[in-house]
């Protein structure tokens, strides 16, 4: 089982739970990308599964465990997304419904479903699921992830115990980087770019077009600085067209304007950020409330881009009251 740094409350609620036997039948973990919510998700189902729990911690060495963690347990469904948005279908969620009236054939006498990724789930899938949520077979058990609870209805989230997880400490997330075998100069490069989030230092140290996306990331924040609309623009466009990739950017870009407004009141704050030079550089040039205006704006991006609108569109939109804001 792999260890998980951070979350000590976290870990030790759910394990309190397991151990009382006072286990939620649905449970949201909600955080940001990369902090380990998926983890945590495969920890608890381990938990209520697993055939001998040491204080409500799964054991690690039994049958199930070692079924659950390369996602084999023929009594966890992860429920799979379709669509071009990947998101779940009403259709999925029918047969979600249908699997879980029969009980389960194996010796856990449980049944977990979990839903990745719920940011992709529509209001029509969820009000599907809600009548299961709220009534479930007693051996069934729901674990949803996403990055914020309220991607729910309310309906939804009153049936559920949602559990906030935190990105770690630098130090913890350096130890997991050299403990999984990585070189400290690697880990330390990775920890100055995505902080705590062990999962994006990971993703940072092997994919990359996520290295791409951060320069890319740079190269506006150093338009901004220098406001100039032509190499604004032209980084702009290089943006991929991807929805993903580009929502990606424009929150690594806001976390930059987050900083640059922190840092010019306070020089020595601890950043979020990509890039602590770049965050300096504008917290030097633009003032919080311009910093506080682009990231309004980069919301609205954002939500337009959600909402399906032609991307290279916004994205020039975008980069006009971006320059506007700082002329
Ligand atoms: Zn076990």
């Amino acid at each position: 089982m792999m260890k998980i740094y951070g979350n000590e409350n976290l870990l030790s609620t759910l394990d309190s739970m397991v151990s009382s036997g006072r286990t939620a039948h649905a449970v949201i973990f909600y955080g940001e990308k990369g902090s380990g919510r998926k983890l945590m998700a495969d920890r608890y189902t381990a938990a209520l599964l697993c055939e001998s729990p040491v204080n409500g911690t799964p054991c690690g060495h039994c049958k199930s465990c070692r079924c659950v963690v390369p996602h084999s347990h023929p009594d966890v469904t992860y429920v799979p997304t379709s669509g071009k948005l990947g998101g779940y279908s009403v259709e999925t969620v029918r047969s979600v419904i249908h699997d879980a009236f029969t009980r389960p054939s194996n010796n856990s006498g449980r049944k977990v479903y979990i839903f990745r990724d719920c940011r992709k789930m529509d209001s029509r899938t969820q009000n599907a699921l809600l009548k299961l949520v709220e009534e479930p077979p007693e051996y069934v058990s729901f674990i949803f992830t996403t990055e914020s609870k309220y991607e729910f209805l309310p309906t939804i989230i009153s049936r559920c115990v949602c559990f906030g997880v935190n990105i770690c400490t630098e130090e913890e997330a350096f130890a997991s980087l050299c403990e999984n075998g990585c070189k400290e100069d690697e880990a330390r490069e990775a920890v100055s770019v995505f902080h705590g989030n062990i999962g994006r230092c990971i993703d940072y140290l092997y994919d990359q077009e996520l290295r791409k996306r951060v320069d890319l990331t740079k190269r506006l924040s150093d338009s901004i600085i220098r406001k100039d609309e032509y190499s604004l623009n032209s980084a702009f466009y290089t943006v991929s067209s991807g929805r993903n990739d580009t929502l990606e950017i424009l929150s690594m870009l806001d976390k930059m304007m987050r900083d640059a407004a922190v840092l010019a009141k306070d020089p020595s704050a601890k950043i979020v950020g990509c890039g602590k030079d770049a965050a300096e550089r504008l917290s030097t040039v633009i003032a919080p409330y311009q910093s506080a205006r682009i990231h309004y704006r980069l919301e609205k991006a954002r939500s337009a881009i959600d909402a399906n609108v032609n991307i290279p569109l916004v994205l020039a939109a975008l980069c006009a009251d971006i320059i506007s804001i700082v002329a």
